[in-house]
């Protein structure tokens, strides 16, 4: 698998475009068990990305990403903001030298959920967007170790990352804003793994319909 460097834009607006088209259930969702901010924060930095289109496109996959990195942290914010500014940068760290293929992608993706999982304290089942993006994680490592075909590498990220968002549902929060509801947060699904999901079948969208 090779990705264009151009494409990076082209998954920024898609990303765009669906967070857009899904901000009345996300807000709804951060409302009922978070602040109601979550969508306005993505936008700011989608936005925030896509004013850097032309700087992005002429740049390499580490320079991008860390770019990318830096202008998240900057300008999205909540905690959202800091988490994805620093899963961007280890994956530009993870980049260094390297190309876009399924196994430095893979390794990249990884190494940015690890970082996160750093920065914010948090694991598996703790009612956050964690629980979409480390079962993401473990399908692209088997998918790399296994050689999987792009189709089936894209059918099982979306699998896992619906199943994840899914399963924020019946959790119970001990990081962030909402853990301080509780037991009184159970039954609602958590927005940032439902943005972090919507974010991830754009992309996919973008990867399975384009030029890869
Ligand atoms: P804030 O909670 O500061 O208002 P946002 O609304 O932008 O920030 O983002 C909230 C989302 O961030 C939550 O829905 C959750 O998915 C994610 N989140 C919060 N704390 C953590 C954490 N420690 N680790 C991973 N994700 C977290
Ligand atoms: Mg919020």
């Amino acid at each position: 698998m090779s990705v264009n460097r151009t494409q990076v834009n082209a998954f920024i607006q898609a990303a765009s475009a669906i967070i857009n088209a899904n901000e009345a259930e996300v807000t709804a969702l951060d409302q009922a068990i978070g602040d109601g901010d979550h969508v306005t924060n993505l936008q700011r930095g989608l936005a925030a990305l896509d004013a850097l289109a032309a700087e992005l496109a002429v740049l390499d996959w580490p320079e991008a990403l860390q770019k990318i990195g830096m202008s998240v942290m900057s300008k999205v914010g909540g905690a959202s903001g800091s988490l994805y500014g620093t899963f961007f940068l280890a994956m530009a760290k993870s980049f260094k030298d390297k190309d876009m293929s399924l196994a430095n992608l893979a390794e990249g993706f990884g190494a940015g959920v690890e970082s996160m999982k750093q920065r914010g304290k948090a694991d598996l089942g703790e009612k956050t967007m964690l629980d979409v993006l480390i079962p993401v994680a473990g399908v692209l490592h088997k998918a790399a170790a296994e050689s999987w075909d792009l189709p089936k590498v894209l059918a099982e990220v979306n699998r896992v990352a619906e199943a994840g968002c899914e399963s924020t549902r019946d959790l119970v929060p001990t990081k962030g804003r909402s853990s301080f509801l509780g037991e009184r947060a159970r039954g609602c699904i958590d927005a940032g793994a439902r943005t972090s999901q919507l974010m991830i079948a754009a992309i996919g969208g973008v990867l399975a319909g384009g030029a890869v």
